[in-house]
């Protein structure tokens, strides 16, 4: 009797197999590369919030997206959680910005990667389009991370981010293409609404400060003069010899306000405020992170209206 009933279940779970299997057919008779998947959903890691976001816009309904790094954590230096590395194990694609922003060569995400080869296969630096820059002087040159503050380079990363998910699942080429069209109408939108309102600040108010040197991006497109307590997250935040270079700066530049970034210690700043007597702008503005869902600048696209809003109005302010 047992063994009848297991026959029988043997013949309909083969019927339903067969049936299936017409579908997903693609599998046995293409020559997909090994990391191609036919999964209806792409399980997407992403390293930090911006490219969750830009990600989640792009694949849609087509994608399972898990982030590592939370908002309000610092994406330079992250340690792994358990569960992250599970993730990444059982995941099809790894999105990640690179230069430099997951720590680079030696950072938190290539010591993750270095443990599987095939993982290691399975991810995409979103910003290898990008042009470095870098801050430092010429003996201590490292890769300045931030890229992504530039909507154009926003830009390369949505089509770097749109072509991994074709590549992953061809099938959904036109569904991916069209939500990329979508995204980058509105990013073209925002382009031209930074080269309109950055190119008409009053000269002598181009001079932009903020805690790290994030913005070189913007600065250097938009010919803003930059000022900076520290270069990167990683080292030193705040010495009294940093603030006194500001303050210095300062002086001779004279910026119409200060800015604090939405992830950082807010003394060092407040300090710099009290000793030159320029203002802090009142709202903070976001380097590394979008907004918290819900809050403003919450997604990339208006993360980057927000940031627009808040250097146009704190620049063209009258504080001297
Ligand atoms: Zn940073």
């Amino acid at each position: 009797m047992k063994k009848l009933v297991l026959l029988i279940l043997t013949l309909i779970l083969s019927v339903i197999f067969v049936g299936c299997s017409r579908e997903d057919d693609i599998t046995l008779k293409s020559n997909h590369p090994p990391t191609q998947t036919d999964k209806d959903q792409i399980e997407v890691i992403t390293s930090f919030s911006m490219i969750e976001d830009m990600t989640k816009s792009i694949g849609g309904k087509h994608v399972k997206v898990t982030n590592l790094v939370p908002i309000g954590t610092d994406p330079h230096d992250y340690e792994p959680k358990p569960d992250d590395m599970k993730d990444i194990a059982r995941s099809d694609l790894i999105l990640y910005n690179g230069l430099n922003l997951e720590g680079g060569d030696k950072g938190w995400l290539a010591k993750v990667l270095d443990t599987t080869d095939y993982q290691k296969r399975n991810a995409v630096a979103v910003s290898k389009d990008v042009k470095p820059m870098y801050i430092g002087d010429e003996d201590n040159k490292e890769v300045n991370p931030h890229a992504f503050i530039d909507p154009y380079v926003g830009e390369k990363m949505v089509k770097a981010i749109t072509s991994s998910l074709i590549q992953k699942n061809p099938e959904h080429e036109a569904y991916f293409k069209k939500n990329e069209a979508r995204y980058l109408k509105s990013l073209h939108e925002i382009e031209r609404d930074y080269d309109k309102k950055l190119n008409s600040i009053p000269k002598d108010n181009k001079v932009f400060v903020t805690s790290e040197q994030a913005f070189q991006y913007l600065t250097s497109r938009y010919n803003l003069k930059e000022g900076y307590i520290w270069a990167i997250d990683t080292e030193e935040n705040g010495s009294p010899e940093q603030i006194k270079n500001l303050v210095q700066f300062i002086h001779r530049n004279k910026p119409p306000v200060l800015f604090i970034e939405s992830n950082v210690d807010k003394r060092p700043m407040e300090t710099v405020s009290t000793e030159s007597n320029v203002k802090i702008y009142p709202k903070p503005i976001y380097s590394d992170e979008i907004g918290k869902k819900g809050e403003d600048a919450d997604t990339y696209l208006s993360y980057l209206r927000y940031n627009l809003e808040v250097i146009s109005d704190g620049l063209n302010s009258k504080n001297k």
